[in-house]
């Protein structure tokens, strides 16, 4: 018998790749990472855990990876409904973040994202946000995997002055922070209309001197397409391309207005889209064509986008959300079948990140981020095919039990300290001095 941390037995494993789902099967675990998946009854005659959990009627999968985010906006969750991007920046959300932003307001906001995510079964985002040290602090001390953004922009902040400022100190952060075994980082100019050439070109030399990925809101909007057009005198894609960032380390967060030309050249170059449906929608950007996406060959993560306008961490909700407009775009039920849609949601979010050899899939070797979703309630029974019933039928509130790099994070739902304590309680105890803060300003 080989000693090892801990068992996970399973009704259902997914391990994405192979897609499809693997009945009676067991996780060994050790030292953070996935040491087997094999039948639970040879797990049983093989292994001596420490700690056994048994999953009797549970499907287990990688951890979700939320591939877009702005976590410390879950304290803006619900300002500025049904307004459209520009109005919704302009209007609510600049002049909210100009009065509120602070190490505090991100470390605190920032944890509460991370509450919730877990508890829906994300193990890792990537975020964009100002004091990227704070978010890291915050995504660390909840447990959560964080590739976290260093992120530029050309206006002052209580954060930084200028671009440069932005970048000298979210390199900063990044230097102090080398061996965390949970936080990463991308490069994460905030927009093509927020960010200067000068600026756009000096995070493409980063981004290969580095090795680091580019995270940026692109073509969003067809106004941002517009602004480029007449400021410009091209689209957005094709200035970033002049300027050396339309490459394989490209994460094009939305990409909802593309061309052909522009399709053809995201795959060509290797480039990642992170797919925000639901912000999308509430913005109402457009939808992006993702059938289109898939079938150049390009490789499609998925983002919850902030809280401020989604208003859900929910990243099970939103892949289900993808793979509906997906088939309804398209006029074509077999796009975006399940099993690629929670591949988007796990491997391809990882791939996007550069942390695909850690995670995104249920195999020896990787970090042993895994999610468990109960079906034992009356709404998620009966189950015939796992893949699909997670994409189409579960729900976040089926997450039982969660792990990042092996440790046991969520337990009986409730997120857990490294001591074993709730952690909600904490988290939400700042909370309201927050919403009366922003509610002073928004009077
Ligand atoms: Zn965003």
């Amino acid at each position: 018998m080989t000693p090892v941390e801990t068992l996970i037995e399973c009704r259902w494993a997914v391990p994405v790749r192979p897609a499809g789902a693997l009945e009676n099967h067991a996780i060994a675990v050790d030292q953070g990472r996935i040491v087997a998946l094999l039948p639970s009854d040879e797990a049983r005659r093989r292994y001596q855990p420490a700690q056994r959990v048994e999953l009797a009627n549970h499907i287990v999968t990688p951890g979700l990876v939320n591939a877009h985010t702005h976590a410390a906006m879950a304290l803006l969750r619900g300002v500025g409904d049904d307004l459209p991007l520009m109005r919704w920046l302009n209007e609510r959300i600049w002049p909210l973040e100009k009065a509120l932003v602070s190490e505090e307001f991100v470390y605190d906001g920032t944890r509460l994202a991370a509450v919730e995510m877990l508890r829906s079964g994300v193990t890792c985002c990537s975020d964009m946000y100002f004091f990227p040290d704070a978010c890291a602090r915050a995504l660390r001390d909840a447990g959560m995997r964080g590739v976290v953004g260093i992120i530029a922009i050309e206006f002052p902040s209580a954060y930084a002055a200028d671009a440069e400022d932005y970048l000298r100190k979210g390199l900063a952060t990044r230097d102090a922070l080398r061996d965390d075994p949970l936080i990463t980082f991308t490069l994460a100019p905030h927009a093509p209309y927020t960010v200067s050439d000068a600026t756009l070109a000096r995070i493409a030399m980063l981004a290969e001197e580095l090795d680091l990925p580019v995270h940026m809101h692109v073509h969003e909007t067809q106004h941002e397409i517009d602004g480029s057009l007449a400021q410009h005198g091209v689209r957005p894609l094709a200035r970033l391309d002049r300027l050396g960032l339309a490459t394989e380390r490209l994460i094009a967060v939305h990409a909802v207005h593309l061309n052909r030309a522009e399709v053809d050249l995201l795959a060509e170059r290797g480039a990642s889209v992170a797919h925000c449906p639901a912000s999308n929608l509430k913005l109402a950007s457009g939808i992006a064509q993702v059938a289109a996406l898939l079938d150049a060959g390009i490789n499609v993560a998925i983002g919850t986008d902030g809280a401020a306008s989604n208003n859900r961490l929910d990243l099970l909700g939103e892949t289900r959300l993808a793979a509906l407009l997906a088939k309804g775009a398209a006029q074509d039920a077999a796009v975006m079948p399940a099993a690629q849609a929670l591949e988007c949601a796990t491997l391809g979010g990882a791939r996007a990140l550069g942390i695909e050899p850690a995670v995104g899939s249920i195999e020896v070797g990787k970090q042993a981020d895994l999610a468990a979703f109960d079906l034992s309630a009356p709404e998620e029974s009966p189950c015939f095919e796992p893949v699909s019933h997670l994409v189409y039928s579960s729900d976040r509130a089926s997450v039982s039990d969660v792990w990042v790099a092996g440790r046991h994070v969520v337990r009986a739902r409730q997120v857990v300290t490294h001591a074993g304590d709730a952690l909600s309680g904490p988290v939400l105890a700042p909370i309201a001095a927050w919403q009366n803060r922003a509610r002073q300003h928004l009077k």
